[in-house]
């Protein structure tokens, strides 16, 4: 089958919901995903033919497209930080804005901390936070938590793929019970955590491939307590921080002046807020004091 024919075939599904060149950028990831192709070929081979095995593959894959499932989610693979994850349907695509927030971490200033360091990541999907973290500081011990088994599985998967060490809890931060069964009582240098945070009342201007198809476990919190992981996390981060120990969260948007004071009142100094590559408040970190 002649691939030309297949990349019409996607444009004609796809054009309608998405531009033409993002369409194209789908469909040259998906041929190079299956059967390693690459773009240029087809220009300097436009007559390019493909098996029927491998159409089948291609054309599966822009079903799914049309059903709106991301793209990341059809290749069961993305990148972030320079580093390839594998996702699934039970972990958040990992996105640019927590790239940044890692960007942040590796950035601030580790050398009052004595090495090596101790981190933890809580909410840690597919890992994407702990992992880029054990990557760059090699001599770190590096601990992440996550409510779900299943993102457990793909976060395990991912620190083998990129060679580097964490070690798993399947833990629930809102229980009491993880405090005391975790093996906690280390202090931490660093805890870090991208918990859901993402309002019923915000639901409406959500995409329908992030809210059709990405983990509502990882995303949602009620309205009435929309800080609710926030406030367990701060208080187990003053318990368990070394003295000048870095918190640092990614926030929604709209309540960066709310995680200010949520800071502040658990005594953490230093409080600084940062905005994302959109302008929005998007990260925030604090200094534990005793
Ligand atoms: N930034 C994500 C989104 O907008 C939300 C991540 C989260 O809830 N922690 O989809």
């Amino acid at each position: 089958m002649k691939l030309k024919a297949i990349q019409q075939t996607f444009h004609e599904a796809l054009d309608a919901e998405y531009d033409k060149r993002e369409v194209d950028h789908f469909f040259f990831m998906i041929c190079e995903y299956y059967f390693n192709f690459k773009r240029i070929t087809l220009a300097l081979e436009p007559d390019y033919s493909i098996s029927e095995t491998e159409a089948i593959s291609v054309l599966d894959a822009l079903e799914s497209l049309k059903q709106h499932k991301p793209i990341q989610y059809v290749l069961k693979t993305t990148e972030f930080f320079g580093l390839e994850f594998q996702v699934n349907n039970s972990v958040l695509i990992p996105r640019p804005e927590t790239e940044e927030l890692v960007a942040w971490i590796i950035e601030s200033d580790l050398d009052k901390i004595k090495k090596p360091l101790r981190i933890l990541d809580i909410g840690t999907g597919s890992g994407c936070i702990a992992i880029s973290l054990a990557n760059k500081f090699t001599n770190a011990e590096v601990f992440a938590v996550d409510v779900s088994e299943d993102a457990i599985i793909v976060a395990k998967q991912n620190a083998e793929g990129n060679k580097v060490n964490v070690s798993f809890i399947q833990a629930d931060i809102l229980s009491v019970d993880t405090y005391k069964n975790a093996n906690f009582n280390l202090p931490f240098d660093i805890i870090v955590s991208n918990p859901p945070y993402v309002r019923e009342l915000e639901k409406l201007q959500m995409k329908s491939n992030v809210l059709n198809h990405e983990p509502h476990l990882a995303l949602f919190v009620e309205d009435h307590d929309p800080l609710k992981f926030y406030k367990a996390i701060t208080k187990l981060a003053k318990k368990h921080l070394v003295n000048d120990g870095l918190l640092f969260f990614e926030i929604n948007e709209f309540l960066g002046n709310e995680m200010v004071d949520l800071l502040q009142e658990h005594t953490f100094t230093h409080v600084e807020l940062r905005q994302d590559m959109f302008k929005r408040n998007r990260m925030i970190k604090g200094i534990k004091k005793l």
